[in-house]
């Protein structure tokens, strides 16, 4: 773990701060504005968690620039922690700019927070005091007797692309498309609770305050795509990754887990081969930590990954897969409602292709020759009742979670698989490392990938439209 001193923390808000209004000022007496991607969004979230009642309350203010080419009246936020069951969060204030502002909150799952605003490519800030409730479930946002997990709880600021992205929240796969941005968190919790989330963290003086004895965690997480944190009774075990850029701290926090330095080192050695094979890792820590997850091995967020406890022989593919996603997802997004295909059947490729850059080839084989099988065996059950292989489509046209795995972890590794056996080693490996270093910090589409073999002469286009538009195989 990494540890800022405390007064750096506030530092580092007001220089992001700088940059950011810098920026806007030059954009704004410069004809050539820079696009709404140039600055990232702030996020300064300034939270107490009550393990007796199982809610937070927070205090958030997001500064950003709203969209150059904005075609609405209005400003969209996503509020996921009415997606769940259990979940809510409820607002006291909201202010636009420093002054009160009618909100309206609506979709079909409460998720859409829209707040009137009709300036193009303006600094704005949103202040937020709201009051998070956690369901009892084991998912992104909840609590059980293990850990609370608290993802998806703030505010988020929707992408906008021709509009405000509003799709519904889906409980099948990731169902999100994010923009990095910086988080700059104040978590206090009760003292004998442990924090790990996204970011490097500045851990406090234990102090006493209403009868509660209590702790406040500074978290820095610059350039991520969603801000991901977990609170529980942990344990803690660090080591440094040395790159050829930089150092990276990776950590982890374990309740059950019988071989934790053995799941440390997963982790430590999956940043060290992903970043020698595609392109350094691209944030100063990661962290790892162990919460239930039900129906899922784990779960990727910026910088941080949850993982549930599994048999010992599990825990070492769970965490190679989620390490994965830190480059597709993490730095490379994409659009995981309708493309799911590419972050996911790109780590599930690269969890078999691990073993192979850490010299068990046979294993690699072995891992695909199961992904192979067992895809085909879905396929020949499920074919006779309308199975839908198309791997191009929205995450809400998936029947069940059989089908999603199928189609989008299983047949996607097997694209990839495929792609690397036509391409060759080589160029697989010079494309991938160019798709790493153009889309960093982006959202990637389908072109993006493209380019990235066509620069390196190969055209996978007719490969892609074969794989990800058939409907039957
Ligand atoms: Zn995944």
């Amino acid at each position: 773990m990494s540890f800022l001193k405390t007064k750096n923390f506030l530092s580092l808000i007001l220089v992001a701060l700088a940059a950011f209004v810098l920026l806007f000022a030059l954009s704004a007496c410069n004809s050539s504005a820079p696009s709404f991607d140039a600055t990232f969004p702030i996020y300064d979230i300034n939270l107490h968690y009550f393990p007796s009642t199982h809610t937070l309350s927070a205090r958030q203010q997001t500064l950003f620039q709203t969209p150059l080419d904005l075609s609405s009246d209005d400003l969209i936020f996503r509020i996921y922690a009415n997606a769940f069951e259990g979940g809510k969060i409820e607002f006291s204030s909201i202010k636009l700019n420093r002054t009160p502002v009618q909100f309206e909150i609506f979709g079909d799952d409460s998720t859409i927070l829209r707040l009137p605003c009709n300036q193009k490519g303006e600094l704005i800030s949103v202040d937020f005091d709201y009051t998070v409730t956690l369901p009892r479930s084991s998912t992104r946002l909840g609590y059980n007797d293990s850990c609370a997990s608290l993802c998806c709880f703030y505010p988020v600021l929707a992408v906008y692309d021709d509009g405000w992205n509003k799709t519904p929240y889906c409980d099948i796969g990731d169902p999100f498309v994010s923009a990095c941005s910086d988080f700059y968190v104040t978590a206090t919790v009760d003292s004998s609770l442990t924090v790990a989330a996204s970011g490097s963290i500045v851990e406090g003086e234990v102090f006493e305050s209403d009868g509660e004895t209590l702790k406040t965690y500074e978290i820095s997480a610059e350039n991520i795509r969603d801000f991901g944190m977990a609170i529980g009774n942990f344990s803690t075990l660090s080591q440094t990754v040395r790159l050829s850029t930089k150092d990276v701290d990776v950590s982890y926090f374990y309740t059950d887990d019988p071989s934790p330095s053995a799941t440390l080192s997963y982790a430590a050695s999956a940043i060290s081969v992903f970043s020698q094979t595609f392109g350094d890792y691209s944030y100063p820590t990661y962290a790892l930590a162990e919460c239930p997850l039900d129906g899922a091995g784990g779960m990727e967020y910026g910088a941080f990954a949850t993982i549930s406890p599994a048999s010992s022989t599990a825990y070492q593919d769970i965490v190679v897969h989620e390490t994965a996603h830190q480059w597709w997802y993490g730095a490379v997004g994409n659009d995981q409602i309708n493309s799911a295909w590419l972050d996911e059947g790109l780590s599930e490729f690269c969890t078999c292709y691990y073993y192979k850059l850490t010299g068990e080839r046979a294993r690699f084989d072995r891992e695909f020759s199961k992904i192979s099988s067992s895809y085909g065996d879905y396929l020949s059950v499920m074919s006779p009742v309308g199975f839908n292989a198309t791997m191009q489509r929205p995450l809400s046209s998936y029947l069940s979670e059989g089908e999603y795995t199928a189609v989008v972890y299983q047949k996607g590794a097997l694209m990839f698989r495929h792609i690397y056996s036509l391409v060759g080693e080589a160029t697989f490996l010079s494309s991938l490392r160019d798709f790493y270093s153009s889309n960093k910090f982006s959202i990637a589409t389908i072109s993006s990938l493209t380019s990235a073999f066509s620069s390196h002469n190969f055209n996978i286009a007719p490969i892609l439209n074969s794989w990800l538009y058939c409907k039957d195989k």
